[in-house]
């Protein structure tokens, strides 16, 4: 794998096909989402299915993640319909329509908070009205901007003060499905703080479900409390969509610069999201402002880039992905040459001794022109932190579970290899080399750093780094 920077893509219809499902995963595809925004549980499970054959198909470990509704507010209703400007339309404050045509929300009972004046902004803000006043179980509100509602977009009320619980009955049932499903990761929307971490995690356990949660970042008050979020949680998002509506447009992207520094700070994989290639949906090729967009968010630092609708439904998904992959190859061809790749402005000793060594095995590989930093590891999280670090030596996570594989598949630069049992007083870090050997991703003659905790299969942690050059068969050598 030559590129770094890991692509996410939304599962749906489009991706369906079994021929569409493998080429996608080829071009490129690392992980990916399901929006339980979308679609009936059945779906999902299927669609959770066909991907884990898929990948094995492929031969690569892929992650799955499950994006919860969270307390979003959407439109239900049957087919498309036009708004135009100057318009009225009604919204019921029940769940069902007072009269033909009123348009029925997710949670109708927010609408009691809406004031008049206020504004309603419909699919990621692209449509606009101004709140009127109720009126017999409804609430008008006149089109400021218009445009084609499609069923089961959002709606946004940004001027609204909201009294909404972090994960909702719509969530629960949700991780009761990706629990069934067995997903990798676990997305939670419309974050507000930290607490909600502890709350999906219980919530998840609960539901027989143990994996790393991520933080959508999208509310005004999730950026100001993103230190506390990205320590709470496990990885974040740079959700767009949502952020350039609750937010005003221009500042997101600096918002999406903040974060991503916060979570690489914390050493925490980060997903920027949404719109980046979003012409696509119904063209071969994106804009120039988009594969810029694209780029600037790996200058930015990163982990992954998603694309939503252009492999949800769109007609070019397995075009998309093949284009995310040839920027992110271009521009980290880029960055490495322009040397801006090793930035070393974490502080190590957040994370110990483990911290400090990462950051030595980092610079060791760049010094000695090392291809790889192999990292045998149980957890994943030697190989998380060293990514951190983003060395251009492909990091080379070989760990025993196809859980612990799958959820690093997220992370920047982190190529999973399963690990082989250290045979009879073996040595993990030559047994790592090998595995990472069979899996083709180090070759004979290239140098290598191993980065261990244990250099002794069951014996004492001793956290070390050794520097070998990769023999016949993938046996380690003197360097
Ligand atoms: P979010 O705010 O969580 O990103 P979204 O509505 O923007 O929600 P995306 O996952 O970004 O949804 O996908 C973009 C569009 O693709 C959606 O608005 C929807 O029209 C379509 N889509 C996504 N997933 C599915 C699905 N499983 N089935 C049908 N359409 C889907
Ligand atoms: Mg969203
Ligand atoms: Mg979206």
């Amino acid at each position: 794998m030559s590129r770094r920077t890991k692509i996410v893509a939304t599962a749906g219809p489009a991706c369906d096909p079994p021929e569409v499902l493998d080429a996608a995963l080829r071009a490129g595809i690392d992980v990916v989402r399901v929006n339980f925004s979308h679609g009936a549980p059945d779906e999902h499970l299927a669609r959770v299915a066909r991907f884990r054959e898929a990948a094995k198909r492929v031969g690569k470990f892929v992650a799955i993640m499950a994006d919860l509704p969270g307390p979003k507010l959407r439109v239900k209703m049957a087919a498309a319909r036009e708004l135009k400007v100057g318009d009225d339309v009604w919204f019921s404050m029940s769940r069902e329509p007072a009269h033909d045509g009123d348009l029925v929300i997710t949670e109708p009972e927010m609408l009691l908070d809406v004031r008049p004046g206020q504004r309603m902004l419909l699919d990621d803000g692209r449509l606009q009205l101004e709140a009127g006043k109720p009126n017999g179980g409804r609430l008008q509100a006149r089109v400021v901007v218009g445009g084609t509602l499609s069923p089961n977009k959002g709606l946004n009320l940004p001027d609204t003060l909201l009294s909404l619980p972090a994960l909702t009955q719509r969530d629960y049932e949700s991780i009761a499905v990706a629990a069934k499903a067995g997903v990798d990761w676990v997305a939670v929307s419309f974050v507000r703080g930290a607490e909600a971490a502890h709350e999906v995690r219980g919530a998840c356990r609960a539901a027989g479900l143990d994996v790393p949660v991520l933080a959508k970042v999208e509310r005004p008050e999730a950026v100001g409390r993103v230190g506390a979020i990205v320590a709470a949680f496990d990885a974040i998002m740079v959700a767009r969509g949502d952020l350039g509506v609750e937010l005003p447009l221009e500042r997101v992207p600096n918002v999406q610069k903040t974060l991503i520094a916060a979570a690489r700070a914390a050493g925490k994989p980060v997903i920027t999201a949404t719109d980046m290639l979003d012409s696509m949906r119904n063209n071969p090729r994106p804009t120039r402002a988009e594969a810029s967009d694209v780029a600037n968010a790996i200058f930015d630092g990163t982990d992954a880039v998603m694309l939503s609708g252009e492999t949800a439904v769109g007609s070019y998904p397995v075009e998309a992905v093949a284009c995310m992959h040839r920027i992110a190859v271009e521009t980290e061809a880029y960055i490495q040459q322009a040397r801006q790749a090793r930035q070393t402005v974490y502080d190590p000793t957040a994370d110990g001794i483990d911290g400090s060594i990462t950051l030595s095995a980092c610079g060791l590989a760049d010094e000695v022109g090392a291809t790889a930093i192999v990292t045998p590891t149980l957890s994943g999280r030697t190989a998380r932190i060293a990514a951190r670090y983003r060395p251009w030596a492909r990091v080379v996570a070989v760990a025993p579970t196809d859980a612990v594989l799958q959820r690093l598949a997220l992370v920047w630069g982190i190529t999973p290899v399963r690990m082989t049992p250290v045979p009879a007083g073996g040595d993990r870090m030559a047994t790592a080399v090998k595995d990472a050997f069979a899996a083709g991703t180090v070759k004979p003659g290239e140098r290598v750093v191993v980065l261990a905790g244990h250099p002794i299969a069951g014996g004492p942690r001793f956290p070390t780094v050794r520097v070998v050059r990769v023999g016949d068969e993938g046996a380690a050598v003197e360097p």
